[in-house]
């Protein structure tokens, strides 16, 4: 359907999914504004993983040299047994001729929030904070949105980037399917090197012995150590140093690593999926979008791929006064949520040394070691985005 209003869009919620959708908009020429509920951004720390996939498209938005200096490059992903023999270790190296940066980042998700919100400010975007969605509707020709400040707002296009809890996503009625996962999970925050407990320790390593894993990632400032607790173990309990020293005992050296831990989080994960990802003139993204558990690090690389891919279905839907470009970019994102992201997030969060078997049988060729790793590092849920599309205006799905 021809409109003139396509060539002005809201993007409701300021996380790094929004922030890096209305940058692209922006750079893009679209007249975008944000607004967000909060009167800042949330540096809450989330997610710390950044694959390859996502770090090539963010680096057409010129913020990669910013995260590198922020962030901890990574080159290999390990499978230990806990007594420190290697079972496997895949060299991202392996990813070369697919990707333009072959490795991953661990880089925490506030600083990238923070970076996109200084860029779209610098770069003359209008984002309003204390300004939550509240209301709306739409109509042939557009959408018109009411905010918790009393503003009215009309666009040719609503992205609801608004997170898990997302009004938008309501207000449109998107109904989602989910799924709790059992128990939660415990983050720790180590000083210790844990490569003076791991000799050769990779920068991401996930130790396996029968059913518990753990995983070790290298943060600029610290080594997160993430395990699984059980269902039935209370939060408050879980956060005692004796039930950690008891749940690590089996996998790590507890005498040089508890006295060095600054500070520990639990929380609880669930799998959600929205039906539909667009409602008329009204797109979802991110965790409004999708919801999944934290093992591999995939849901805000995918929310990021949800922005990259609207971003350039935008741009023609702008040229062709159609929103036919921006349907179908979220037909595909739904259907890379449902059929990729959240299988294969389910697939990782599956423990013990079976797996670990399974892992190191598919990676003895270079063959098998590249496609497990081009899945790990989220290359086929691009849903037909990719890094030389940015900028060029061109037809993508
Ligand atoms: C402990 C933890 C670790 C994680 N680790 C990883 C990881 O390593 N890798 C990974 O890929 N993912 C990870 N994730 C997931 C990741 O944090 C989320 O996917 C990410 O926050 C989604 O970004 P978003 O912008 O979609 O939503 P959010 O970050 O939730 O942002 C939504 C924004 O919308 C605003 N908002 C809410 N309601 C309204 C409204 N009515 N109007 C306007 N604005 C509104 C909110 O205030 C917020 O600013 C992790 C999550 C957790 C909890």
């Amino acid at each position: 359907m021809t409109d003139a209003n396509i060539g002005k869009m809201i993007v409701a919620g300021a996380g790094p999914v929004g922030l890096t959708l209305a940058l692209m908009l922006r750079r893009a020429g679209i007249d975008v504004t944000v607004v967000e509920k909060r009167a800042t951004v949330n540096l809450q720390s989330k997610a710390s993983t950044f694959h390859a996939s996502t770090i090539d498209l963010l680096e057409t938005c010129d913020v990669l040299d910013s995260m590198l200096a922020k962030g901890t490059r990574v080159d290999s992903v390990q499978y230990r047994a806990p007594d420190g023999v290697v079972l496997a270790q895949l060299d991202f190296d392996l990813l070369k001729d697919r990707v333009r940066n072959p490795f991953r980042m661990h880089y925490e998700q506030g600083e990238l929030t923070t970076l996109m919100r200084d860029l779209f400010v610098k770069e003359g975007g209008d984002l309003r904070f204390n300004a939550g969605v509240s209301g709306g509707e739409q109509d042939d020709a557009g959408v018109t949105v009411t905010t918790e400040d009393g503003q009215t707002i009309r666009a040719g296009a609503l992205f609801g980037c608004d997170g898990a809890q997302s009004f938008v996503r309501e207000a449109v009625r998107i109904g989602y399917v989910e799924k709790p996962y059992p128990g939660m999970v415990l983050r720790l925050y180590a000083q210790t090197d844990m490569r003076q407990i791991f000799p050769g320790l990779g920068g991401i390593a996930y130790l396996h012995l029968r059913d518990e894993t753990c995983s070790l990632l290298e943060m600029p400032d610290c080594w997160r150590i993430v395990v699984r607790v059980p269902a039935g173990v209370s939060e408050t309990e879980a956060m005692t140093d004796e039930w950690v020293v008891d749940r690590l005992r089996n996998l790590l050296s507890i005498e040089k690593l508890m006295p060095s831990v600054s500070g520990r989080d639990v929380y609880s994960a669930r799998s959600r999926r929205a039906f539909a990802a667009s409602a008329g003139r009204v797109y979802l993204a991110g965790d409004a979008l999708h919801l999944t558990n934290t093992k591999g690090g995939m849901n805000l690389n995918a929310g990021l791929h949800d922005a990259f891919a609207y971003s350039l279905a935008a741009v023609e839907s702008f040229a062709c006064g159609d929103t036919a470009p921006l349907d179908r970019a979220a037909w595909e994102r739904e259907r890379v949520a449902r059929c990729i992201l959240l299988p294969r997030t389910s697939e990782n969060a599956g423990t013990g040394s079976e797996r670990v078997k399974r892992i190191a049988s598919i990676t003895t060729s270079p063959e098998g070691a590249r496609e497990f790793l081009a899945k790990q590092a989220m290359l086929d849920m691009l849903g037909g985005v990719s890094p030389e599309l940015v900028g060029t205006g061109a037809v993508h799905v």
